[in-house]
């Protein structure tokens, strides 16, 4: 049976590495893998000179809908994903309502389904754990444990998303292991990080590296150790959320855990933001701007696979919304939008001499698809969804707010010029972006989910 369309003459980044390789795709998925000229199809893309990467999988995204569209919904969302080479998002429960129970993981389902420029997956939240169950059967990739509470009165959701008690997370860590999902964590210790909040405060209220350190101080390490005991006595399968937002050493206990042979993973954002850029920044670029050797730690780590993954913690704040810490830079929201912005960056660290092409695809595509069970994504591989990006490696780009898709409407990379160009995003084989702007009318999205297990009673859940 002959292909609908052939990406041909490119460097497709597999499994093994970059090959000179054609592409063949049919109804959406990628049905061989071949020597330049051996395939036939339909139609012909002609990617000579560009790199073929299997699309970007973000296990970790905010797009705020229901409740605080005006940062960002689906569409403005999935809009930026898509021309950020961003196939598949996995967005947290932390909208309003929080995502904790069925009717509500159903409704945002419902929401994202009309809009979605890309494949999207949602994490459940909460503790309840009859909810859980029902939404892990609706698909939910995993759960979302919350450490941390909520130091600002602005967050309705937080306190129905915190896990007010270790027996409580134990609790969840036993009822996601019953059911095989993973456990994204964002680790804390509320009472350590209050004491280090109130210390730092007292120091300066203007500058924004204390609140950088403050999110990385010691504390966060107690609240790792309890959570890699959990796992370890449990045997849940443990993912920690933006694992730069503690001590660096946090990553060594990490490693120690899975060399130990728990099923443990992490993940960060590129680290490509440094601590002196605050001075210009301000809050919009705490809490993910690194001491330069902190920064050329987590490069390494990312390189070495000490780190598990990129994901973005994409997490779109209005101006106005991160510009009230102008005055008292602890009152500002944390976080910035990076869905667009992080495979660019990962390409620059290629090109610069940090990683290889093929730990680019580990970190960004496949290990994000193995965390979430999304086994038809995550590589160019035959059976696998031909979810593509183009990458020009022989041309440069400048990061320009103006022309990313966020409702955020800024960057903190604003100005950044990087080597390389993601020139093209295919979704299921469809064009879906070209050249930083998304194909009129296409909202192609679907909702993604993991395989459905049977029971040992023998229920499809
Ligand atoms: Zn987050």
């Amino acid at each position: 049976m002959s292909a609908d369309v052939l990406f041909a003459g490119g460097t497709a980044v597999l499994p093994v590495g970059p090959v000179l390789a054609d592409v063949a795709v049919r109804d959406g998925v990628i049905t061989a893998v071949g020597e330049p000229g051996t395939l036939a199809a339909d139609h012909v893309v002609d990617v000579r000179g560009l790199v073929v990467l299997p699309g970007a999988i973000d296990v970790h995204v905010h797009f705020r809908q229901p409740g605080f569209e005006y940062k960002e919904d689906f569409a403005s969302g999935t809009a930026a994903a898509a021309c950020g080479g961003v196939t598949t998002v996995c967005d947290m429960p932390n909208t309003h309502p929080p995502v904790t129970t069925a009717s509500r993981f159903r409704a945002k389902q419902a929401l994202a389904a009309n809009a979605a420029h890309v494949d999207f997956a949602l994490w459940a939240g909460g503790t309840d754990l009859f909810e859980l169950t029902e939404m892990a059967a609706l698909g939910a990739v995993g759960v979302k444990v919350y450490m941390n509470r909520s130091h600002r009165p602005d967050d309705p959701y937080a306190a129905e998303l915190s896990m007010p008690d270790d027996e409580t997370l134990r609790k969840v860590f036993w009822l996601a292991a019953d059911l095989g999902l993973p456990v994204a964590v964002h680790v804390a210790d509320h009472e350590h990080e209050a004491r280090v909040r109130a210390r730092l405060q007292a120091v300066s209220t203007t500058d924004a590296r204390l609140v950088c350190r403050s999110y990385r101080s010691d504390g966060v390490l107690d609240g790792l150790e309890r959570v890699l005991a959990a796992a370890r006595d449990i045997g849940t399968r443990v993912h920690v959320a933006h694992a730069s937002l503690a001590p660096t050493s946090a990553i060594g206990m990490i490693a120690a855990a899975r060399d130990a042979g728990g099923n443990v993973s992490c993940e960060c954002g590129p680290p490509a933001l440094l601590e002196d850029e605050l001075d210009t920044l301000g809050v919009r670029g705490v809490p993910f701007a690194f001491p330069p050797d902190d920064a050329d730690f987590y490069w390494s780590s990312l390189a070495d696979g000490s780190i598990d993954l990129v994901a973005t913690d994409h997490a779109p704040h209005s101006k106005a919304d991160k510009d009230v810490g102008r005055n008292n830079v602890w009152d500002a929201p944390p976080g910035y939008p990076g869905v667009e912005t992080s495979l660019p960056l990962m390409v620059d660290a290629v090109l610069s001499g940090r990683l290889t092409w093929r730990r680019l695809v580990e970190l960004t595509s496949a290990a994000p698809a193995r965390l979430c069970g999304l086994t038809t994504k995550g590589a160019i591989a035959r059976g696998v969804d031909a979810d593509l990006v183009l990458v020009d490696p022989s041309t440069s780009r400048v990061v320009a707010a103006d022309r990313l898709h966020s409702k955020a409407g800024w960057t903190p990379f604003e100005g950044r010029q990087l080597s390389g160009a993601l020139t093209a995003t295919y979704l299921r084989g469809r064009l879906v972006a070209q050249d930083g702007q998304v194909v009129d009318g296409q909202h192609m999205g679907r909702f993604v989910s993991p395989p459905r297990w049977v029971s040992e009673r023998g229920q499809s859940c």
